[in-house]
């Protein structure tokens, strides 16, 4: 990691996005007149709906234009409020919500509204890339618990149990999963809810930004286990669902104190969210998910393709996600391998710059998500796009000496 003396420690000491990093280089290269093909960033490759747009242009042309409350409109907690209410059967009151730039904002302000330097935080790996770098601008300490493709990607309440330690604060994790697409069932995380019920002062943080693009059943929160519901803060979002990456909407739905908290943070430091897609926002809960609806039937149709074709390719080992848009395989065996410059690869960030350069597709290496044994795949991609990635992907691992 370069560093710069007269910055901060907090920023020296943080790592730079690598799925933003990556598709940064794939943007660099194709500036290059290269055709790459970009499986880095995970976003749909949908257009927001049109009735969410016709929202937002209404909402200018009716002059919301100026600061709005910091935690958001009423009327889109309200209407999040309801969303809670209506498809997780979860009671919340809009007082409980925190409206922010992204789900990102949110979770970053939940870890900088709880974590104390030295204080605990849970994550099973593989993790979404940001949490443990959030982690440590809070000046908190990570505490993994390692998963495998083996176990689908999932942790054991004995593992929960294990990592826990009297310095643990919290425990965050996201399903459906990024970067593995793993689903927790309702029993598996009732099992963890029991853990969580024995140690009553570790809060749990929900990421639940990938809850429509679930293929096996209906979303399970683990907020709906009374015992432990205080205690969870649900993180949720505009983004995956609505095909809304650049409008910068997430929210928190948690206890009051932790909401007023947050508030009080996003007070002095971003204030409330775009008013524009904050209206957009509302007509988009409140319209109902027939656009999501078409997404995922895309997505299911494209999850088979990859995994067949992952398949196929001599070396690589995948499970089938059951949830979000990635696929997370095993691609150690091509580690020690050399590229045809004699440069070893030696990990998964040195895979996935050579499937850059060579194959001009752009992936994530697993090391940044927690793994390094993995890389992982967008396949938010179109049908064509996706099978000459897969095409190049099984062509340049082929080309190893
Ligand atoms: N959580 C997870 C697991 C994610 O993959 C992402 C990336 N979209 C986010 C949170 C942040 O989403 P956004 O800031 O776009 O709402
Ligand atoms: N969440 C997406 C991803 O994992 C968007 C990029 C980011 O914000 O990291 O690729």
């Amino acid at each position: 990691m370069s560093t710069t003396p007269y910055l901060s420690d907090r920023i020296n000491n943080l790592s730079e996005s690598a799925t933003l990093k990556m598709t940064k280089l794939g943007r660099e290269l194709a500036s290059k007149g290269i055709n790459v093909i970009s499986l880095s960033v995970g976003e749909p490759d949908f257009n927001t709906p049109d009735n969410v747009k016709a929202a937002a242009k209404k909402a200018l042309d009716d002059n919301f234009t100026r600061y709005s409350p910091v935690p958001g409109y009423p009327e889109l907690r309200q209407a999040i409020v309801d969303k809670l209410k209506n498809e997780n059967g979860l009671d919340y009151e809009p007082s409980q919500i925190v409206v922010s730039t992204g789900a990102k904002q949110s979770l970053s302000n939940v870890i900088l509204t709880l974590i104390n330097p030295g204080d605990e935080v849970i994550i099973p790996t593989p993790y979404w890339v940001s949490y443990s770098e959030m982690v440590v601008l809070a000046e908190g300490k990570s505490v993994f618990i390692n998963t495998d493709i083996e176990s689908d990607f999932k942790i054991t309440p004995a593992q929960l149990e294990a990592a826990i330690t009297p310095k643990t604060k919290l425990f965050m994790f996201s399903s459906p999963c990024n970067p593995t697409g793993s689903v927790y069932s309702k029993e598996e995380l009732e099992g963890l809810a029991k853990v969580f019920e024995k140690h009553p002062n570790i809060f749990i943080l929900s990421d639940e930004i990938y809850e429509h693009i679930n293929f096996v059943d209906k979303h399970e929160s683990i907020a709906q286990f009374d015992s432990i519901k205080d205690r969870v803060i649900i993180v949720n979002g505009f983004s995956k669902a609505f095909a809304m990456t650049g409008w910068r909407l997430g929210y928190i739905a948690a206890n009051k104190e932790i909401a007023a908290a947050n508030d009080k943070l996003q007070g002095q430091t971003t204030s409330g969210t775009c008013s524009i897609a904050q209206r957009a926002g509302i007509v988009a809960y409140n319209d109902g998910l027939e656009s999501v609806q078409a997404m995922k039937e895309a997505f299911v149709r494209r999850r088979q393709l990859v995994y067949d074709l992952l398949n196929d390719i001599p070396g690589v080992k995948t499970n089938l996600p059951e949830g979000a848009f990635y696929f997370f395989p095993e691609v150690s065996s091509f580690f020690g391998k050399k590229d045809s410059q004699g440069n070893v690869i030696k990990g998964s960030a040195d895979l996935a710059l050579y499937l850059l350069n060579e194959g001009h597709i752009a992936t994530v290496g697993g090391d940044s998500f927690g793994n390094d044994n993995y890389i992982r795949l967008s396949y938010a991609a179109s049908d064509e796009n996706l099978k000459e990635a897969l095409r190049r992907m099984k062509e340049a691992l082929g080309n190893f000496v």
